[in-house]
């Protein structure tokens, strides 16, 4: 067994702490004050190679496997959730199915400029009726000549209406099954498809610059060829993108449980009381040493999830556990940073205010926690 990072895998993980140091924690504080989602730094991204990390060459990506993109989320989730939680959606569910499912032609037209990060990918499932019940959507897509007629609404859809939005990637029903179950397919709706209206920016506790809206599709006409791959397997495909996507959300959660561990830990050597550094004291010693240890277990089963899906292996069960653990150990981080800090914890002044607020959707986004619970019980045999 080998713990041990290779060459490739570090010097990635170099170059986002680099660009994280240079081009993101000297604005973040910007973007999360005005809730304005820096397109640019997604442009920077692109340059570099970051915006396909898990696409093949052929299809414009990079193809680091999955355990190097874990380093690389944890770099850049360590120094702004809203870019990394952004860039997580655009990099899995926001392109993925179309690397899995989609045809020849779709992934040259629409894999392509997501994998260069010349334009940001988008991924509706969730609508105001079906959030965890995924079945339960309303969202119909209607066989109208060659092409669908949509209509529906989705919610809290990431990423669909910044100016380098491709569009989104969503699930419909198509119809019935002989033995009366509802039949779904996944569909991609470019921007500007006429019926496709984006919504009002939905205001949030934390993740402020992540761009998160209503879509609402009113006869919204497609061609045929915008069914990605084939009619019918549209809630599989989805569930697939999503096993991907926990493994990516648990890296979104590290990054922040490690960031909390490291100002938690500056902080406490440097603050004084009672004639001494707040970290003499035990019970903030037991806190650090608490995190550390649930920061280190996180990494551990993150990193094996990741690992299975480069060894092709089955990784669903330990992606939902890596996912419902690290979301956990990110928010005990953050209630715990918060409490290391004092007062000034509880102020905007000081970058825990903010790990407090972006820790609470790592526990809700792709898939619940409960339901993560749900998924693995299903995984043991339960
Ligand atoms: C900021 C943000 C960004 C998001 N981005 C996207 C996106 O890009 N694309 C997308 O499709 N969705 C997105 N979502 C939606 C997100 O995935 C859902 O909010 C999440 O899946 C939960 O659905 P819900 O909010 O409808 O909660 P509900 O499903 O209504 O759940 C409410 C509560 O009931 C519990 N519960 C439900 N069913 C069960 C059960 N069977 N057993 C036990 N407990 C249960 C849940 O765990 C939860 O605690 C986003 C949400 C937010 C807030």
């Amino acid at each position: 067994m080998n713990f041990g990072l290779t060459d490739e895998q570090k010097s990635l993980q170099a170059l986002c702490r680099d660009f994280a140091r240079k081009e993101i924690i000297p604005r973040r504080d910007e973007w999360n004050r005005t809730g304005r989602f820096p397109a640019e730094v997604f442009r920077k991204m692109a340059e570099l190679g970051l915006m396909g990390l898990l696409v093949p060459e052929e299809y414009g990506g990079t193809s680091v496997g999955a355990v190097a993109y874990v380093v690389a989320m944890e770099e850049i989730a360590k120094a702004d959730q809203s870019v990394a939680a952004a860039w997580n959606a655009h990099l899995t569910i926001g392109s993925l199915p179309l690397l899995y499912f989609g045809t020849e032609e779709q992934k040259r037209r629409w894999l392509v400029p997501l994998a260069r990060g010349e334009r940001l990918g988008a991924f509706g499932l969730t609508e105001p009726e079906a959030g965890s019940d995924a079945r339960a959507i309303r969202t119909t897509a209607s066989p109208d000549g060659d092409g669908w007629v949509i209509n529906g609404t989705k919610m809290f859809t990431s990423n669909a209406g910044t100016e380098m939005s491709l569009g989104v990637i969503i699930l419909a029903v198509t119809g019935s099954r002989p033995d009366g179950a509802r039949e779904y397919s996944a569909f991609l709706i470019e921007r500007g498809t006429p019926g496709f209206h984006v919504g009002r920016l939905i205001p949030k506790i934390g993740w402020h610059a992540v761009d998160t809206r209503e879509l609402v599709f009113e006869n919204c006409r497609v061609p045929g060829d915008h069914l990605i791959g084939a009619r019918g397997v549209g809630l599989r495909q989805f569930m697939q993108a999503l096993a991907i996507g926990r493994i990516s959300v648990a890296a979104l959660s590290l990054g922040l449980a490690q960031a909390c561990l490291e100002v938690s830990l500056d902080y406490a050597r440097q603050r004084r009381q009672f004639g001494q550094p707040i970290s003499r004291f035990q019970a903030i010693q037991f806190k650090l040493a608490d995190m550390a240890t649930a920061v280190e277990n996180a990494r551990l089963i993150t990193y094996k999830a990741a690992w299975l899906y480069d060894q092709g292996r089955e990784f669903a069960k330990e992606a939902a556990m890596a996912k419902l653990y690290a979301s956990d150990t990110a928010m005990h981080a953050a209630v715990e940073a918060v409490q290391i800090h004092g007062g000034y914890g509880y102020t905007d002044e000081f970058v825990v205010s903010r790990f407090f607020r972006d820790a609470k959707i790592l526990q809700i986004g792709e898939g619940t926690n409960e339901i993560q619970r749900l998924v693995i019980a299903r995984l043991l045999g339960c």
